[in-house]
Formats: C-alpha cells, sequence, structure tokens
C-alpha cells in the first residue's frame, strides 16, 4: 500500500465528512464556542439615539465661551421635551440621550461651572464627544455571519440585539475508546505487563469543548467478536468513534476488521512520523476512526486529521477547523532526512521580535511526556533535512 501524503489525506477526510447541519436554540449563558446555525442581524440601529460619548455638559452655540446651565440628564432619563436654546447648556452623563438642539458636548474636564453658569474657552467643534444614531450599524446589517464561532463578545453583540437565544448547530456526540489487552483504568492497580491507558484520557480531554458532548466508551478487549460489538454499540448512540490502539497490522490487531464487518473502512498508512496506520469510516451514519495506539501518535494524528475533521461535522468552516500553520526560523539542527513528513514536538516561542521554533529533544513515539510541555508541532515535508536558521512551518496548538 502507498503512503499517503498528509496533505492529501486531510484533503480526502474533510471533502468526506459533512457538517450535521442540524441546529438548537443555545441561550446567552451557554454560548462561548457554539457555532452559529444562521446569521444574526441587527434589529435596530446602533446607538439608538444620539448620546454622549462624554460625562460632561451638552451645549448650543458653538462660538461662546459661557453658557447658562439649565438641566441636567444622565444615561436613561427621558429627554422628551428637552430643548437647548443658543446660550444654554446642560450637565449630560455618558451615555445620556443627547437633548434637542445640542450642537456639542464639552468634557467636564475642560470647563468651569460659575454660578450656574459653564465657562469653557477652548475652540468647539460641531458634533463633538456625540455618539451619532446609526455610527456603529444600521437595522438589517449582519452583525455575526452564519458557521462563525461565537467569543465572548460576540456573546454580547447577541445580547446588546436583546436576544435571549440564537440557533446553533447541535454539539456533535463523540465518544472514546482504547484498544488492547495491556491496558488498565488509572486508579486499578497494575497487573504483570500491564501498563495504564492514557490514550483515552487525553483524547476526551482534546476533546473538551463546547461543540462536542463527549462520552467515555471504555476499553476494548484484543478479541475480535467483542470490539465488533463494542464498536457496534458506540457507533447506535454517537456521531462519531474514536478508537485509539488495534489499528496496525499486529495478530492482535482487530478494531480494523471489526469495522470492516459493520460498515466501510479506510486503511491508509499515512506519509507521517509518528502516526503512519490510520483508519476511518462509518457505521451508518456514525463517523469512526481508528488511531495509532502509541500515544504521541494518537496525540498527532488526532490533531493533524481527527480534530479538523469533527469541527467540520460540528459546523465549523473548514478555514476555521484546520490546523494552522506559522513560519517561523528553526532554532534546531535536523542533518538526517526522513522519508515521511515529520511532525516534531516542540515549541513557538516570540522572545526576540521573530518567531522561533524549538524541539525537544525526545522525539520518540510513545514518549507522550514531551507533549505536555509543546505549543507546537514544528512540520518538516519528507527528504527534508533542516539547518538552524532555516523557515520552517509550524502548527500552533493554543486553539
Ligand atoms: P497498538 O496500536 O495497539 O499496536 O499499540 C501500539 C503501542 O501503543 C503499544 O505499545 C501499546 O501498548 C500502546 N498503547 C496502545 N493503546 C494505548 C493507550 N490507550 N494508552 C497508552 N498506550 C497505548
Ligand atoms: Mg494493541
Amino acid at each position: 500500500m502507498a503512503l499517503i501524503p498528509y496533505k492529501e489525506a486531510l484533503s480526502r477526510l474533510m471533502n468526506d465528512v459533512v457538517c450535521r447541519n442540524e441546529t438548537e436554540n443555545v441561550s446567552l449563558s451557554a454560548l462561548t464556542g457554539r457555532i452559529l446555525a444562521q446569521d444574526v442581524c441587527a434589529q435596530f440601529d446602533a446607538p439608538r439615539f444620539d448620546n454622549s460619548a462624554m460625562d460632561g455638559y451638552a451645549v448650543c452655540g458653538l462660538q461662546q465661551q459661557n453658557w447658562l446651565l439649565t438641566d441636567s440628564i444622565a444615561a436613561g432619563d427621558a429627554t422628551h421635551g428637552l430643548q437647548l436654546q443658543t446660550g444654554q447648556a446642560m450637565r449630560i452623563l455618558t451615555g445620556a440621550a443627547i437633548p434637542a438642539g445640542t450642537e456639542a458636548v464639552i468634557a467636564q474636564e475642560d470647563v468651569n461651572v460659575l454660578d450656574g453658569l459653564l465657562v469653557c474657552d477652548r475652540p468647539l467643534k460641531s458634533g463633538q464627544h456625540i455618539r451619532r444614531l446609526a455610527e456603529e450599524y444600521a437595522a438589517g446589517e449582519v452583525l455575526l455571519p452564519a458557521q462563525m464561532r461565537l467569543n465572548a463578545a460576540a456573546v454580547g453583540v447577541i445580547a446588546s440585539q436583546g436576544l435571549q437565544q440564537v440557533a446553533c448547530f447541535r454539539r456533535i456526540r463523540i465518544t472514546v475508546l482504547s484498544s488492547g489487552n495491556e491496558l488498565q483504568v488509572p486508579g486499578c492497580e497494575l497487573k504483570e505487563n500491564q501498563i495504564y491507558d492514557s490514550n483515552r484520557a487525553m483524547l476526551l480531554a482534546a476533546l473538551s469543548d463546547a461543540c462536542f458532548e463527549v462520552s467515555d466508551g471504555g476499553l476494548l478487549a484484543d478479541d475480535l467478536p467483542s470490539s465488533t460489538d463494542s464498536l457496534q454499540a458506540a457507533a447506535r448512540h454517537n456521531d462519531v468513534v474514536l478508537v485509539s490502539g488495534g489499528a496496525s497490522v499486529g495478530d492482535k490487531d482487530h478494531t480494523k476488521e471489526a469495522l470492516a464487518a459493520l460498515g466501510e473502512i479506510q486503511h491508509w498508512k499515512l506519509a507521517i512520523k509518528p502516526g503512519k496506520p490510520f483508519g476511518w469510516g462509518k457505521i451508518g451514519d456514525t463517523q469512526v476512526f481508528l488511531l495509532p495506539g502509541n500515544p504521541v501518535a494518537s496525540w498527532v494524528t488526532f490533531l493533524a486529521l481527527v480534530q479538523p475533521a469533527v469541527r467540520l461535522m460540528a459546523g465549523w468552516t473548514k478555514q476555521q477547523a484546520e490546523p494552522k500553520t506559522v513560519s517561523a526560523v528553526a532554532e534546531f539542527d535536523l542533518p538526517k532526512p526522513q522519508n515521511r513528513q515529520q511532525f516534531l514536538r516542540g515549541s513557538l516561542q516570540a522572545l526576540t521580535g521573530r518567531l522561533s521554533a524549538h524541539i525537544h529533544p525526545q522525539q520518540g513515539s510513545a514518549m507522550l511526556g514531551v507533549c505536555a510541555h509543546s505549543n507546537a508541532l514544528i512540520v518538516v515535508p519528507a527528504d527534508t533535512a533542516v539547518v538552524r536558521g532555516d523557515a520552517v512551518a509550524v502548527m500552533y496548538l493554543s486553539e
């Protein structure tokens, strides 16, 4: 079987998976990180009325240096019937509606008040410190487009429109399973030659996101009938099933066979290091991913392939869903080219005004500890050596 380059694998996967396209109304308190299913349009102009941008004084008569104080207006006060005549001023606070007749607002630090008279000898500009009706946006404008991932400010924008809830794509249900007779659950005592299952906790943690509803699918033993039963049950209740381990070509690797028996499978040998064996397919409508068991390979294939695919299923745009790379200066030498694209564990730093890429000395595909200290994967193409100072592509991992 020919090795598939990473770019081609990602593009094939992204063309195959589709957004679930079901929506639900989500209330303000649960919106952060969700994906909008429809545009949010302005229900009204913003600002809704001319108002003061400063604590100060509304005046009529730009050529004057003093004005007679007549009234006082705070944010939220009604201004119906209030009218400034030439030579008059009113005390006004930030956010208060501008009374009719106002030509400018003067900041309070620029004036003196003497016996009910406002005095300011600075030149005034017509309309200064006034926030005008609709200067930010007009009713009907799109404020937040469909497929936007909502951040805190976007939630504020939705609230500013008086909306309590908006339609978002529903959360994708994802379950995570581990395969291997050698695996033990953290908290239980290890028997001879067992190891603790780290992939399941790691993948569940990596999937912690407002767009996903994740569940722990437990352990699969290394035998075909029980793997098949467990996969089938997991597929029944989820949009996505993720299995790590058992996806390779060992005698005890049964997950491929189980998936093939239940649905369709693509089994790829990827031209990447780490992470060569990678399988995916479907049981009915459920998308199944078979990840390599080696923890680092599991982590890398999750970030490079699974995460973009499940984000797409949850309604993210392709551009948002795909890994982001930036160019950085290599702070390392990598003299020996490899025949597969490498995802080296390391860090991206911006210490001296430029982005620099560092790699960790331990690059074994079972050495998960390094990943915990990595904020980046440094991408080195196949058949390429790196000399310190070269430009390298870096997949940045924080978000
Ligand atoms: P496999 O892909 O099942 O052949 O596993 C490859 C290597 O990864 C073996 O050394 C396994 O013991 C290890 N491994 C598989 N699954 C896990 C897991 N969930 N947690 C930690 N190590 C694992
Ligand atoms: Mg195994």
